[in-house]
């Protein structure tokens, strides 16, 4: 199997040359050539395994390049009862009398509490295994900017590995309590994390202005060094998603719920486009999906490209309380618009050159078509994500946090509009103790302490335990506490590597 940038140049690759390179050189994101096939017999042979033997079987039928024994092993370090706090590691809830048909998909049980990890405790097993093959002697330094969740993640899934350092800058002002005192008090020897002063767009604005710099890459080059990205237009990163989408949809036929063959939707809280793109691969594998509804707050881009094939970012920018989700790039919709566009590279480069020109582009009937037959897209409103919070925690003893919300209403609003009861999956990113303020407030609740104190009082009200790394927290006082200008953030990284 071998990967192409989806703006049609350059070489085709093999998946640790894709994951070892992280962008191609023409700008564009790498993408299988083709999609291996899923067969109603292979996703049968699947029910009956393990979440870490799902996804070694799904991850290597894209990583033909790798011993088949090492991304066993790796799943099985990365998906365990050390890391995981559920058996199932992705578990399928279903509610007591909830809505017919209707599941969550928690894929909030692991170290850091958000989704990102269940890629991300694989990415740094992926990097490191493609830098040997690929004959890589320098050391790489992981730089990330963060709205929150993938900051934390990426320290937790680089902690300590060989041949890797970690720098992580995220808004002073723009992350929760927990999420900063999750970063800020993170262990181990090759991490570093920096508040900047500013908001996420300029902390990203930073990381990549570092990035293009070629004195920086001179430099650290010299001293044996070379950087690379954590987000998702790595392959590395997007590759471990699909499984989970796999596992779901064996859940559901180990419990009963589906026939195998059966159609399922999923419902997916969206911001950079990498969650849900997973679930579109898998569903071009053929795991038998219905729809992919791509849910978003009150930065609503998508749900707008969604309606009128008109992707325009010229817009207020909203700070919400489903701050993952606060986005108006979506970096991994280039490669959507590449399968869309019949793997037509001249046309997403046409895309992209005017996304970054005028701020815009418009995809023609045919890919709208295309983009119809497999999405639809909602909103939700601030206020609507507290009252299905609310309602969730009062009729079902549920609690989720603010991001599944998003999914959860534009969810019930896709059902109202389309008359669809295909059985759906709303896909759960974070734990509610993540965004413990929100959710209180939500339920009605003064906050009444701060910071991490705010998990005991949420506890004690909803009568559910926390994930314990996030009870962990209270009383931990943080060990970065470095704080720098946008235009301190290049010589921060020189600092750190010395
Ligand atoms: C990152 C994140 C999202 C958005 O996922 P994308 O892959 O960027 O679309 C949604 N919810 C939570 C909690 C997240 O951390």
């Amino acid at each position: 199997m071998l990967y192409q940038s989806t703006r049609g140049s350059g070489d085709r690759l093999t998946s640790a040359m894709a994951i070892a390179k992280g962008l191609s050189e023409d700008g564009g994101l790498f993408v299988p050539e083709s999609f291996p096939r899923l067969s109603e017999e292979a996703i049968e042979n699947l029910v009956t395994k393990t979440y870490s033997e799902r996804a070694a079987i799904i991850m290597g039928l894209f990583l033909d390049d790798f011993d088949p024994q090492e991304i066993i092993r790796y799943a099985g370090e990365a998906y365990n009862a050390s890391g995981f706090d559920d058996a199932a590691i992705a578990p399928v809830r279903k509610l007591n009398n909830g809505a017919a048909g209707t599941y969550f998909l928690e894929l909030w049980h692991g170290p850091t509490c958000a989704f990102k990890d269940m890629a991300l405790q694989m990415l740094p097993r992926l990097l490191t295994t493609s830098l040997r093959k690929t004959g890589e002697k320098r050391e790489v330094c992981v730089l990330v900017a963060t709205s929150g969740d993938t900051g934390k993640a990426a320290l937790e899934g680089f902690c300590d590995v060989p041949g890797t350092r970690i720098m992580v800058f995220y808004p002073r002002d723009g992350v929760s309590d927990v999420q900063k005192l999750q970063m800020t008090s993170q262990s181990g020897g090759n991490v570093n994390v920096v508040a900047v002063e500013g908001n996420f767009d300029d902390a990203q604005t930073g990381v990549k202005a570092i990035f293009s710099d070629e004195s920086v890459r001179a430099e650290l080059d010299e001293q044996g060094y070379f950087l690379s990205s954590a987000n998702s237009i790595n392959w590395g990163r997007l590759v471990p998603q699909i499984a989970y989408y796999v596992s779901a949809y064996c859940d559901l036929i180990a419990n009963g719920e589906v026939k195998l063959g059966e159609k399922i939707s999923f419902c997916v809280p969206t911001g950079n486009f990498g969650n849900i793109l997973a679930g579109y691969y898998a569903e071009k594998m053929g795991l038998p999906i219905n729809k992919l509804i791509c849910a978003s707050n009150r930065n609503d881009v998508l749900a707008d490209f969604l309606d009128t094939g008109v992707y325009d970012k010229n817009r207020l920018f909203h700070t919400t309380v489903s701050p993952s989700m606060d986005i108006l790039i979506s970096s991994n919709l280039e490669r959507l618009l590449h399968e869309l566009s019949g793997k037509d590279g001249g046309a997403v480069s046409g895309y992209m050159a005017a996304l970054s020109g005028a701020g815009r582009y418009e995809v023609p009937p045919k890919v709208r078509d295309e983009l119809s037959r497999m999405f639809a897209g909602g909103r939700c409103s601030e206020e609507d994500t507290y009252k299905t919070i609310a309602d969730m925690f009062n009729k079902y003893g549920y609690l989720i946090d603010t991001h599944t919300a998003v999914a959860c209403k534009v969810l019930a609003d896709y059902r109202a509009f389309s008359g669809d009861e295909t059985p759906a999956v709303v896909v759960s990113t974070a734990s509610p103790y993540k965004f413990c303020d929100s959710v209180l407030e939500a339920l009605g609740q003064e906050p009444s302490a701060d910071g991490a104190q705010l998990i005991s009082v949420l506890e004690e009200y909803s009568k559910t335990p926390a994930p314990a790394p996030l009870r962990a927290l209270d009383g931990k006082t943080p060990r970065f506490t470095e704080s720098v200008p946008i235009s301190n953030m290049k010589s921060a990284v020189m600092k750190f590597l010395g």
